[in-house]
């Protein structure tokens, strides 16, 4: 039988970091906790009959949040059979409070002491040996990062996993008056529990843990005598059973701490000097929009003007298209199959893989501020103004996450105990701009609104504006009314992320789009050309112009519908719709569009110059940028957002709201903008200024009471 060693400890351990390490794989790390939402498995290197399993981290056992529960529920399982258990030793007292509990399981544990590096250079000393001393179980001393340890810990995870009963660890003793309370409980309740089970049971019944309590299926007098104990001891103690059994566990750990450890006497450290001033009061706003700013400008501006315009146009459209049609036309091709090509894949494709320059720059920059520590500021920053309008800080991690791709940053909402919470954050984590946005954003921004570097930063805030906004209208409705979840988050300390996970992360990012690419943006292509090229014409199907085709008569359909908004043309429409296979596609969609209306026309029709030409103007250009980056996102998101919604009518209304509010944006942008611009007042004005009415009435009327439940 194969031998599973699970790996647990403290959000923010390192815990992901080992996995990787031992078991080269390449899941997500991340500066900041809750980043493992659900466990993952993987096989150790070069011993392939020994899986590890990365538990999400928790501070203790109890079954309060959804990672204590799945890493509760396995370490019980019974499916591991020893526990890798990750310290971190910049935050020992904390960390062992969970490895007293991880003692008690009855399974054989290892302790990694990890961040060795760190301790080092913070001059602090741990006696491992004594420290293992008093745990009663192995201790060794490890850097996940700099990989020093990390097989020896293996090794041992792997010894104590083969050694079986004789490896079990052995809990510690608590006080003498909860060890007295525990010895009456185990003559109450023990009879029948498996021994190494033992101490776990008696301990949880003593704190009252419902979940542990229903597994016993203990008689009413049996239940009746355990109440009975914890009762006693909350008279003794005056405090609750939990409490004081905490207490005691920190008591326990103290008392190792000093014995074993010796740290260096240190004044204000740099990483508290960094902190008063990114999370000060005043300049913590303009700090992060600073380095926004900074971001978009490096890789939308910089890198996007020099590399993206040679991509597309010279590269993809010149070079590779113009001898691919050279090349098919030698062949004898028909001219359809060479536009197939050069028009529709080597437009649609290309049009998207130009922009992956500027995408792989971002990452660089986002993965940075995550991984440095900062971005876990921003979330604290953040809640304090979420705080404000009854949100909690807890959902910017996954809009947070958004920002790279939404998918993960809705599947992140897991992490939100509070229903009404997740399912508000998992709906609008999308109004952040993801990496497949991007291009969408330098195309408008490039062609329509000058290339102005506060384009990306204004729609990044702009989604952020949007999510503060609805969470401040809803949470007046029935539907989400109540109190915010509480946000509870260290803040781990700052340290240079290493080239190694930096490059790992980037490459993933740019794979997956490189992947959508080559598959759902060929196959899109592919479909947008053949509905671009052909229609019914004199009521015979056939090789039409762009504007006969059929996606120019779906287009036209719904083009009225945008025309408040600014951008009332077939093919502004078309490219909306384009966006729903993935944000990026409506780059490629608008592309293909330019290729065939540039052929057809004879001469060159590029991206930039198509763009300019349907959306005249800023207000149009801003309006139809905001309504792309607002409405609902990407199939993909979509699916992530049912399963996180867990209802279908939810799902629906979160999609309904996501397009009305996106309406209501860019119809007021657009409709105001071009008053303000010196425009006449018409009706397309006054209908904006009753949308403006209503959203300020939904925002200022009192709140409707909590549903009692
Ligand atoms: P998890 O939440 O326990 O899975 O922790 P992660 O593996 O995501 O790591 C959290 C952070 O700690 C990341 O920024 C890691 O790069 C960093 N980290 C992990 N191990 C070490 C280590 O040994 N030394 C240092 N300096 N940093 C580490
Ligand atoms: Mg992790």
């Amino acid at each position: 039988m194969g031998i599973c060693i699970a790996l647990a400890g403290n959000p923010n351990s390192g815990k992901t970091t080992l996995f990787n390490h031992l078991t080269a794989s390449s899941q997500y790390v991340g500066n900041w906790p809750g980043v493992t939402v659900e466990k993952k498995s993987g096989r150790l290197k070069n011993r392939p009959d020994v899986s590890v399993v990365d538990l999400p981290g928790i501070y203790s056992l109890s079954p309060y949040t959804p990672e204590e529960v799945v890493s509760r529920d396995f370490l019980l399982s019974g499916e591991a059979q020893a526990i890798l258990n990750l310290v971190d030793a910049t935050n020992i007292e904390r960390n062992l409070f969970l490895t007293t509990q991880l003692l008690e399981l009855g399974l054989p544990v290892v302790v990694a002491l990890n961040m060795a590096d760190l301790l080092a250079k913070n001059g602090d000393v741990v006696d491992a040996d004594a420290l293992a001393q008093s745990l009663g179980c192995p201790v060794i001393s490890i850097s996940a990062l700099k990989q020093q340890g990390t097989a020896q810990a293996a090794e041992a995870a792997v010894q104590a996993a083969q050694s079986g009963p004789a490896a079990v660890a052995k809990p510690l003793p608590l006080t003498p008056v909860i060890e007295e309370a525990l010895a009456g409980m185990a003559a109450q309740i023990g009879e029948g529990v498996p021994p190494n089970k033992l101490r776990w049971t008696l301990i949880k019944a003593l704190e009252r843990d419902e979940a542990a309590i229903q597994s016993l299926n203990l008689a009413p007098e049996q239940r009746r005598c355990a109440e009975a104990l914890s009762a006693g001891l909350e008279t003794v103690l005056d405090d609750d059973a939990e409490g004081i059994i905490t207490t005691a566990r920190y008591e326990r750990v103290d008392a190792m701490v000093t014995a074993s450890i010796q740290k260096k006497a240190r004044s204000a450290t740099h990483s508290n000097k960094i902190d008063n001033l990114v999370t000060n009061r005043w300049l913590a706003l303009p700090i992060f929009a600073a380095m926004m700013v900074a971001m978009y400008y490096v890789s939308i501006v910089l890198v996007g003007n020099v590399v993206t315009g040679w991509l597309t146009e010279d590269f993809f459209a010149g070079l590779i298209g113009t001898n691919l049609a050279a090349w098919l036309q030698g062949l004898g091709a028909a001219a359809w199959a060479v536009s197939l090509v050069t028009d529709g894949i080597v437009g649609g494709v290309g049009a998207v893989l130009g922009f992956v320059p500027q995408m792989a720059v971002l990452f660089l920059f986002l993965c940075f501020l995550e991984d440095v520590g900062y971005m876990a500021r921003v979330a604290f920053i953040m809640d304090r103004i979420f705080r404000k309008f009854g949100l909690s800080g807890k959902s910017f991690i996954p809009i947070l996450i958004s920002s790279g791709c939404g998918v993960p940053g809705i599947l992140a909402t897991q992490t939100i105990e509070n229903e009404s919470d997740r399912r508000m954050t998992a709906m609008t984590a999308t109004f952040i701009p993801c990496g497949a946005k991007l291009p969408v954003i330098a195309l408008i921004g490039g062609a329509v609104l000058g290339g102005s570097w506060w384009v990306a930063t204004a729609i990044y805030f702009a989604g952020v504006a949007s999510i503060i906004l609805t969470g401040a209208m809803l949470k007046k409705t029935r539907l989400f009314a109540g109190e915010a979840t509480p946000f509870v988050m260290e803040l781990p300390a700052y340290h240079l992320p290493s080239a190694k996970n930096l490059a790992l992360h980037v490459w993933n990012r740019v794979r997956e789009y490189l992947v959508k690419a080559g598959t759902v943006i060929f196959l899109a292509s592919v479909v947008l050309w053949f509905l671009l090229s052909f229609g019914i014409q004199g009521g015979r199907f056939g090789v039409a112009g762009v504007e006969n085709s059929f996606l120019a008569r779906i287009g036209g359909v719904l083009a009225p519908l945008f025309a408040p908004l600014g951008f009332g043309s077939w093919d502004a429409a078309m490219a909306v719709l384009a966006g729903f296979v993935g944000k990026e596609n409506l780059v490629s969609a608008l592309s293909i569009t330019a290729n065939l209306a540039g052929s057809a026309g004879g001469g060159a029709a590029p991206l930039f110059a198509y763009a300019q030409a349907m959306l005249p103007g800023t207000a149009a250009g801003l309006s139809f940028l905001l309504f792309n980056m607002l409405n609902a996102p990407c199939f993909a998101a979509i699916a992530a957002l049912h399963r996180q919604m867990r209802g279908g009518q939810w799902t629906a209304f979160a999609i309904g709201y996501q397009c009305v509010y996106a309406y209501a944006v860019s119809l007021m942008v657009y409709q105001f903008g071009s008053w303000f611009a010196g425009g006449a007042f018409t009706a397309g004005t006054g209908f904006a200024v009753a949308v403006l009415a209503l959203l300020l009435l939904m925002l200022l009327r009192p709140a409707r009471k909590a549903p009692s439940t």
